[in-house]
């Protein structure tokens, strides 16, 4: 397995995450942030195989962030009810 078959170029901006302009109802619309609706940015998407892999690994990156998490400082927790 390569990384192409978990992700593929971005059609929308061929892969630079960028976007000047979209068009909605074939009327040219400035794009505010500039960043590309269809990859939000990342200038490639996943594919199906990449999709699976990202349902495959949520949990560990979940529990990942979830140890990341500060623990909330004392006051708050003697605050609660
Ligand atoms: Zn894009």
């Amino acid at each position: 397995m390569v990384i192409n078959d978990l992700k593929q170029v971005c059609q929308q901006c061929a892969g630079s995450g960028r976007q000047a302009a979209f068009s909605e109802w074939g009327i040219a619309q400035i794009n505010p942030d500039g960043r590309c609706h269809t990859c939000r940015g990342r200038g490639f998407e996943l594919t199906a195989l990449g999709h699976e892999l990202l349902e495959l690994l949520r949990p560990f990156v979940e529990e990942i962030v979830a140890d990341r998490q500060p623990a909330p400082p004392k006051e708050a927790q003697d605050e609660a009810p």
